[in-house]
């Protein structure tokens, strides 16, 4: 049986270690927590020739996965996502080689559901029966599925201008809904104050450690799936930028166990100009991004005013030499047309937000000819459809 080689959690900020098997949200000081392992211990039973031979699930990964008890995980069937190659698109963009992993067919429709699987495991694991949690839409969805699937209750905290199909996801699937007027910076306040009122378990985006556990194993498949050769840039739709921070980590973690070389891609982080307080930070050389005034965008995933993980976002983009870049939702609206006509692709708008972001990259230059690029789909085009 595959044993995962959790050992702590480290404080993102000031480094304190944390005991990983009683619940924890953040540290003393604020900072966002992150699971650490014993990679040696993991190394000795992960290696790339057993991990061909499991299922090309989640817990292909379990030494590098926080569940304590693998077996009892709640799972909904979650499967390797595919990386598609975009012939045409590719051409149309003057990129050589272009792909774009395709999170679309992902349990509840988007990557979402890898961090909630692992998220509501950990947390019934630890003996939480009933969590809150703030939500643009798709974790909201993810997180009230698992939710059901483990035998708990979830409430779930969403504004009321986001996109009504994910208010029915989430009552379809048993959750409670909370609707609040604002964005989903006010829906985390409502969230939080719901948990200290009620005692329920806090599972907001970084105040829960786990989902970015799950999110992390994108980069695993990634960095399996070329041959333990990453590519040279990676394009990601930023909200809270979990995913993101997550894939980087999952390279950390391959190059620790020595599966990957020394150079990481570079990392572009995709907003939409509606939304950008990450670009907006990016480009005044801060360590921090301030809340962004009246968010609006199509892509709503990325409708994310302020996230707490601000710092590691504009970390990682510093450490590789990344970028961040927003782009116009009327540029996303045509790359979604494009795609489909091209490809037979339907992106959901983050996912084509990362390949306006690749286009306009590729033509100021950033992007150099040849240049390995991969884009995220992030999500199923037909919520939005
Ligand atoms: C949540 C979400 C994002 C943003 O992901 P983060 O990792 O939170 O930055 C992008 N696209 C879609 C479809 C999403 O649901
Ligand atoms: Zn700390």
């Amino acid at each position: 049986m595959i044993e995962s080689a959790l050992t702590h959690l480290e404080c993102t900020r000031c480094s304190a270690m944390l005991d990983a098997d009683v619940e924890q949200h953040s540290c003393a000081c604020g900072g966002p927590l992150r699971g650490r392992y014993d990679l040696e211990k993991a190394a000795r039973t992960l290696t790339p020739q057993a991990i061909e031979e499991r299922p090309a699930d989640l817990l292909r990964w379990g030494e590098l996965l926080p569940l304590r008890a693998p077996h009892e995980m709640a799972t909904l069937g979650e499967r390797e996502t595919p990386l598609l190659a975009l012939d045409r698109t590719s051409a149309a963009l003057d990129i050589a080689h272009l792909v774009v992993k395709d999170e679309s067919r992902l349990p509840t429709g988007s990557f979402k559901a890898r961090g909630a699987a692992i998220g509501v495991s950990r947390a019934r694991e630890l003996g939480i029966r009933t969590f809150t949690l703030p939500t643009n839409g798709n974790a909201g969805a993810a997180w009230a599925a698992y939710a059901a699937r483990a035998g708990m209750q979830a409430h779930v905290v969403m504004s009321r201008d986001a996109p009504p199909i994910h208010r029915r996801e989430c009552a379809m699937a048993g959750a409670e809904v909370h609707l609040v007027d604002g964005s989903i910076a006010d829906a985390g306040r409502l969230s939080a104050d719901l948990s200290k009122s009620h005692g329920w378990y806090d599972a907001s985006g970084q105040r829960e450690p786990y989902r970015i556990e799950g999110k992390k194993t994108m980069g695993f498949e990634i960095a399996r799936a070329l041959g333990w050769r990453l590519p040279g840039v990676i394009v990601y739709p930023t909200g809270g930028g979990l995913g993101f921070i997550g894939i980087h980590k999952a390279f950390e973690e391959l190059q620790a166990l020595g599966f990957v070389g020394p150079d990481l891609p570079r990392f572009v982080a995709v907003q939409s100009s509606g939304c950008a307080p990450l670009v907006r930070a990016w480009h005044d050389r801060s360590d921090s991004a301030a809340e962004w005034a009246n968010p609006r965008t199509i892509a709503y995933g990325i409708n994310v005013p302020k996230t707490l993980g601000d710092f590691l976002v504009l970390d990682i983009l510093r450490t590789t030499n990344g970028t961040a870049i927003a782009v116009d939702d009327s540029h996303i609206a045509t790359m979604r047309e494009q795609v489909g006509r091209e490809e037979g692709i339907l992106l959901c708008p983050e996912g084509a937000a990362t390949l306006v972001a690749a286009q306009e990259l590729r033509k100021s230059g950033w992007i150099r000819a040849g240049e390995r690029v991969l884009a995220m789909n992030t999500g199923s085009g037909l919520k939005y459809s």
